[in-house]
């Protein structure tokens, strides 16, 4: 099955032009031109599930952040790519804290998006800077697999997504050693290290409900107070 693509922008030509290149890397693209269109298709059980959605923010009625925030608080956690259209900061914190993946900002290279929707699809790795691969390791009972985007535990097989991934290759790389929030902002997420934000915390949570036995009592990836996050040594 090719993966589906739900693509959110008004603007008429460039969703042309996204669904066209899109289509021509072999996914299939269902087109909205407004949050709420895409809010009823999701709420049709009936419709094939959509495999990631690219979403921009501007849009006439809800904004594309309303559309993430009301899609994550009733728990869908379909893997979105956030299109904005400043390079504001604030706007894209906003985005990831509402539980974005990944971002982009207009006006992008259409290999610049192609490359980012094979990494949220965990087929590929990213191109360019930014992920990095290894081969796979353990973290306690689980071994994660960058080049599947993948994580195993107890036969049990969870996908990761490119940020997710990025964040354990990271404290993988510097194992026992702490590493700090502005240094992850900066690498996993390419923003300024000084930037405002929960991302770190709220990716960190995600991830050890995935690695750890007890994750209210983390044993492998463990918090250094005021600083940042550690991965014990293996
Ligand atoms: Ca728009």
């Amino acid at each position: 099955m090719d993966p589906l693509i739900l693509l959110v922008e008004d603007e008429e030509h460039l969703a042309r032009g996204l669904c066209f290149n899109l289509e021509a890397e072999g996914y299939v693209v269902e087109r909205f031109e407004t949050g709420e269109a895409v809010l009823e298709r999701l709420g049709q059980h009936e419709s094939p599930a959509a495999d990631l959605m690219v979403l921009d923010i501007m849009l006439p009625g809800m904004s594309g952040i309303e559309v993430l925030r009301m899609l994550r608080k009733a728990g869908n956690e379909l893997p979105i790519l956030l299109l904005t259209a400043c390079s504001r900061d604030e706007e894209i914190v906003d985005g990831l804290d509402s539980g974005a993946d990944d971002y982009l900002t207009k006006p992008f290279a259409l290999s610049v998006l192609k490359a980012r929707v094979r990494g949220l699809l965990r087929r590929y790795t990213r191109e360019g800077n930014g992920t990095v691969l290894l081969a796979p390791f353990r973290i306690g009972e689980t071994t994660v697999v960058p080049e599947r985007f993948e994580i195993e535990r107890a036969g049990q097989v969870m996908p990761l997504t490119a940020k997710e991934l990025g964040l354990l290759q990271l404290l993988q790389i510097r194992r026992g050693r702490a590493v700090s929030r502005g240094e992850i902002l900066e690498q996993v997420w390419e923003l300024d290290p000084g930037t405002h934000t929960r991302v770190v915390d709220t990716f960190v949570s995600r991830l050890r409900k995935m690695i750890e036995p007890d994750p209210s009592r983390p044993c492998f990836l463990l918090s250094v107070r005021s600083f940042g996050y550690r991965l014990v040594e293996g």
